[in-house]
C-alpha cells in the first residue's frame, strides 16, 4: 500500500462521477441526487478499476459507493457467469448488513440483466445452492457459510474479478479475519478489491497490505460524518437506576424510533421485556435469535409496530432504518469504536438525532476510552457525580448551567 492518494472531492452530482444514465435513472427513482462525500470519493476510482481502502462507517453512504461502480463494471462486459461460479464477491459480517447490500443491488441494478445470490448462515442451504447452480454476477456472503458451500464445491471464487470486503473491523471483532484471508486466497491475484472498514486496527492495515494492491484511500473521518450531527448527552445512574431512568425518558413522545443498546443478550432480553411491562411496544434483537426471528424483529421496528429496538453491538451492525430518533446505550461498549457505530444508527444520511449514554459508576473507565477517541467531553444532562472531579474530570458540568451552579451529587 505504497503511495496512495488522499481524494477528498465534493461532487455534485451522480453524472459527473462517471456514472452510467441507468444508474442516474435508478438513483433519481431512489430519491438520491447529491453524492455523499464516500460516493464522491470512491467511485471514480473504482470506475477506473482501482482497488480501494475506504474508511468509512455504516451511515456514510458506503453501501452505494462500491455498488454502483461494481455494477457499472459488471453490466460493461457482457459475460456470462459460468455455473456454480461467481463474477463478484462481496463479504459481509453479519447477515442483515448481507440482506441490505442485496436490497441496494436490486434497487440499483433492477433494469439491468445482472444476477445475484445472497449466501448467509442460519437458514436452509438448500435454495442457496440452487441459486448458484447457473452461476451469479455477484454473490454477497458471511464468510462461514461461504466456505462452507465452497468446500461443498457448491461454488468457486476463481472466476470473481472483484472482492469486496465490508466492515473489516467488525469481521476482525468477530473473529472471521482468517476467514478472509482464507477466502482472498481463493480468488484470482489480478481481481480489483475494495476494502471497507469503519476504524484502522493494525490488523486492518495489515490485511489491507496483504490484499489490496496500489489501492486508493478515501477516508471519511466519523466525527464530520455523524458525530458533529448527534447530541450526545450522558447520564450519570447507579446500574439498578437504569431501568427507572429508561422509562422516565420513554415518556416523552420525541423518542419515537429508538434503539436501546445493552451489553450482553440477556440484557437485551431483560430490558425487552421490562418495556414491554410497561406498555412500551419493544423487541429484542441479538445472535441468539433465529434469523427469522431477528428479520421479524428489524421489520417490525422498520414499519414502526415497535417503537423500540433493543440489541448487541453486534446484532446491530448493518441495521439500516430511516428515521432513528435515539440511540440509548443503557451499558456502555467497552470499545470504544462500538459507540461510534451505536451512535451512528441515528442521524443516518443527513438527519440529526440524539444518543443518551447511560454511565454507572463501574462504567467511567469505559466512558474515559469514549471521549479520548472523539476528543470530547460528553454532556452531561442530569446530575454529574462528584468523583468525576478526582479523575481530572473537574470541568464537568450540566448541559447548559454555569459553572457555579452545577449540582453536586447524583441522586
Ligand atoms: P450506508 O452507509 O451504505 O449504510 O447508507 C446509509 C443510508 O444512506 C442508507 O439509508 C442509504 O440508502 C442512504 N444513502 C446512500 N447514498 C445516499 C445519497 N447519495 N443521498 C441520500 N441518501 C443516501
Amino acid at each position: 500500500m505504497s503511495a496512495h492518494e488522499e481524494i477528498n472531492l465534493t461532487v455534485s452530482s451522480f453524472a459527473a462521477l462517471g456514472l452510467s444514465e441507468t444508474l442516474q435513472r435508478a438513483l433519481a427513482k431512489t430519491g438520491y441526487d447529491t453524492p455523499t462525500p464516500i460516493q464522491s470519493g470512491a467511485i471514480p476510482p473504482l470506475l477506473d478499476g482501482r482497488d480501494l481502502l475506504g474508511v468509512a462507517q455504516t451511515g456514510t453512504g458506503k453501501t452505494a459507493a462500491f455498488v454502483l461502480p461494481l455494477l457499472q463494471r459488471l453490466d460493461g462486459d457482457r459475460r456470462h457467469p459460468i455455473a456454480r461460479s461467481t463474477r463478484a464477491l462481496i463479504l459481509t459480517p453479519t447477515r442483515e448488513l448481507a440482506t441490505q447490500i442485496a436490497a441496494s443491488v436490486d434497487r440499483y441494478g433492477r433494469n439491468g440483466r445482472l444476477r445475484a445470490a445472497v449466501i448467509i448462515g442460519g437458514v436452509n442451504m438448500r435454495a442457496q445452492i440452487a441459486a448458484l447452480e447457473r452461476g451469479v454476477d455477484i454473490l454477497i456472503a458471511t464468510p462461514g457459510r461461504l466456505i462452507d458451500l465452497v468446500e461443498r464445491r457448491k461454488v468457486q471464487l476463481a472466476r470473481a474479478d472483484y472482492l469486496v470486503i465490508d466492515e473489516a473491523d467488525r469481521m476482525l471483532d468477530i473473529g472471521f479475519i482468517r476467514d478472509i484471508r482464507a477466502i482472498a486466497r481463493l480468488l484470482p491475484a489480478t481481481r480489483q478489491t475494495m476494502l471497507f472498514s469503519a476504524t484502522m486496527p493494525g490488523e486492518i492495515v495489515k490485511l489491507g497490505k496483504e490484499i489490496l494492491t496500489d489501492p486508493v484511500r478515501v477516508e471519511i473521518a466519523a466525527k464530520t460524518v455523524a458525530v458533529d450531527r448527534i447530541d450526545q448527552q450522558l447520564r450519570f445512574a447507579d446500574s439498578g437506576a437504569k431501568r427507572q431512568l429508561l422509562d422516565d425518558l420513554l415518556t416523552d413522545a420525541d423518542l419515537s424510533r429508538v434503539i436501546v443498546f445493552t451489553r450482553t443478550k440477556r440484557g437485551a432480553d431483560r430490558v425487552a421485556t421490562q418495556l414491554a411491562r410497561t406498555g412500551v411496544k419493544a423487541t429484542a434483537m441479538h445472535g441468539d435469535k433465529s434469523q427469522a426471528a431477528r428479520d421479524k424483529a428489524l421489520d417490525s421496528f422498520r414499519a414502526g409496530r415497535s417503537r423500540v429496538l433493543v440489541a448487541t453491538d453486534v446484532a446491530a451492525r448493518g441495521i439500516d432504518v430511516d428515521g432513528v430518533s435515539h440511540v440509548i446505550n443503557y451499558e456502555l461498549p467497552t470499545d470504544p469504536e462500538s459507540y461510534v457505530h451505536r451512535i451512528g444508527r441515528t442521524a443516518r444520511a443527513g438527519a440529526d438525532g440524539v444518543a443518551i449514554s447511560f454511565c454507572a459508576p463501574g462504567e467511567h473507565e469505559q466512558l474515559r476510552g469514549i471521549e479520548r477517541l472523539l476528543k470530547r467531553r460528553l454532556t452531561v444532562v442530569g446530575a454529574a457525580p462528584d468523583t468525576r472531579a478526582d479523575e481530572g474530570h473537574g470541568d464537568r458540568r450540566p448541559a447548559g448551567r454555569p459553572r457555579q451552579r452545577r449540582r453536586r451529587r447524583a441522586a
